[in-house]
């Protein structure tokens, strides 16, 4: 028989995050479905209580808790201990955690502790045959393995995005809280506060409606024989601003700083879309100086629709790779569609936006930059609204406009 431990650290307001809530799911639905096991919660924080009652009618039998100021922020040593202790005193033999970066830094170590074993990236938990099976995703998402472990504790990190969140009644949880003693020696490493970029420094957006992607053209010489680098990064940096789109880049682009070459400054390896980078998810895509070689779009394989800007009419775009191909000069065309997005009405694509209908920025509305600095204000005062105050496919949309207005254009449709 197993004993589900659904292990969450809670927020500092005593809350339990959305990955958390995910996770809870996760562990209901397994000891829902895996005959006579027992659930319970176990839960590490400055204070647990909130974060208990708020999932009092889960179904969990019992609530375990390790509290105190000791372990209200991320820590190793501290966070170790707690889970060790909870483990021990729940005698979980499956413990589903939320893949959060504070329990993705010690479970491991924990399950380490306790002799047990950890799987980490879990997409998914099923019971077959009496037997519960993770599935995880290796090789960047081109292969799905479904595994199982004899081994026990087994620590189940579930990622994000994964489950529907635990929705459920509030109410009164008894908690049990486990006594930690924590040595000195567990105390060495203290959080000073935490540092978050300004909402304009990230450039890499999961939620972001559309994709933007630079290539290596961006940085070559144009056809008036010089470069124009620094145009280029205002043109790119002004269309993410406008939209809110994620901004992703070819390989040779971001490898050109390694080769010490001029480079756009915001672009990490962390952009990097491809068969040796990342595969996003956005909806829509647009890709502009980039050749669109297979490595390339091998990472645009979960991009529903895509539209290239290229000067090359032969391009990797043109053979089936993009639904349309402007074969036009990318300056040009950043130039024309970031006046058509600072000229539109801001209004339009906030419409239906949760921002607008709760009367949050009715009033501010103004010039494009005034706009946008107060609206990421009001987005880190406001998170719990989820959707970004712009988070808009109109460049996307705006190139078939912008290319009307740019000489030597060629549209290759698909
Ligand atoms: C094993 C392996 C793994 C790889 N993994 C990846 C990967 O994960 N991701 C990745 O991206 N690549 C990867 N590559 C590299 C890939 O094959 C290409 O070399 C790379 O994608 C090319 O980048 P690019 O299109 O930006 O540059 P280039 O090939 O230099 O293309 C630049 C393009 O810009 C266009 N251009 C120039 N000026 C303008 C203008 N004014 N307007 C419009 N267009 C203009 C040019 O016509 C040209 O098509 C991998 C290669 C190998 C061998």
């Amino acid at each position: 028989m197993e004993t589900i431990l659904f292990l969450a650290h809670t927020e500092l307001d005593g809350s339990l995050g959305k990955p958390a809530r995910e996770a809870l799911a996760a562990a209901k639905a397994l000891a829902l479905n895996l005959a006579e096991a027992k659930l319970a919660a176990g839960l590490v924080g400055g204070q647990v209580q909130p974060a208990a009652d708020s999932i009092a009618r889960s179904g969990a039998a019992r609530f375990l808790g390790v509290a105190g100021a000791d372990f209200s922020q991320s820590r190793y040593a501290s966070d170790a201990a707690a889970i060790e202790a909870l483990c021990k005193a729940s005698q979980a033999t499956l413990i589903i955690a939320p893949a959060t970066s504070r329990w993705n830094r010690v479970a491991a170590g924990a399950a380490q502790r306790l002799g047990g074993g950890v799987d980490t990236h879990i997409a998914g938990i099923a019971v077959a045959g009496g037997v519960v099976w993770v599935n995880r995703w290796y090789y960047r998402q081109r292969l799905e393995a479904v595994l199982q472990r004899a081994q026990r504790p087994w620590f189940i990190v579930v990622d994000p995005g994964n489950h529907a969140p635990y929705e459920g009644a509030a109410g009164a949880a008894p908690v049990e809280l486990i006594p930690v003693n924590l040595p000195e020696s567990c105390k060495r490493t203290s959080v000073a506060g935490t540092r978050q970029p300004a909402g304009d420094a990230q450039t890499i957006r999961p939620g972001a409606a559309l994709l933007f992607v630079a290539g290596a053209g961006w940085t070559k010489k144009q056809a008036d024989g010089q470069l124009h680098v620094k145009e280029a990064e205002k043109l790119i940096l002004d269309c993410l601003r406008l939209t809110r789109a994620s901004l992703g880049s070819s390989k040779s682009l971001v490898d050109l700083g390694s080769e010490g070459q001029a480079v756009l400054g915001f672009l990490t390896h962390l952009n990097q879309i491809g068969q040796t980078g990342s595969t996003p998810r956005h909806p829509k895509g647009l890709a502009a100086c980039c050749h669109g070689e297979e490595p390339h779009t091998v990472g645009w394989r979960f991009i529903n629709e895509r539209r290239a800007i290229n000067l090359d009419p032969n391009c990797g775009w043109a053979r089936g790779k993009a639904d349309v191909l402007y074969v036009a000069d990318a300056f040009a065309v950043m130039a024309k569609v970031n006046e058509l997005m600072a000229a539109e009405p801001l209004k339009a694509p906030l419409q239906g936006h949760g921002l607008l209908q709760q009367g949050q920025v009715g009033e501010i509305l103004g010039t494009a930059d005034e706009f946008l600095a107060a609206a990421d204000a009001r987005q880190r005062e406001h998170r719990h609204l989820e959707a970004e105050p712009l988070n808009s496919p109109r460049a996307f949309e705006l190139v078939a406009e912008a290319v009307q207005a740019v000489h030597v254009v060629e549209e290759v449709h698909q």
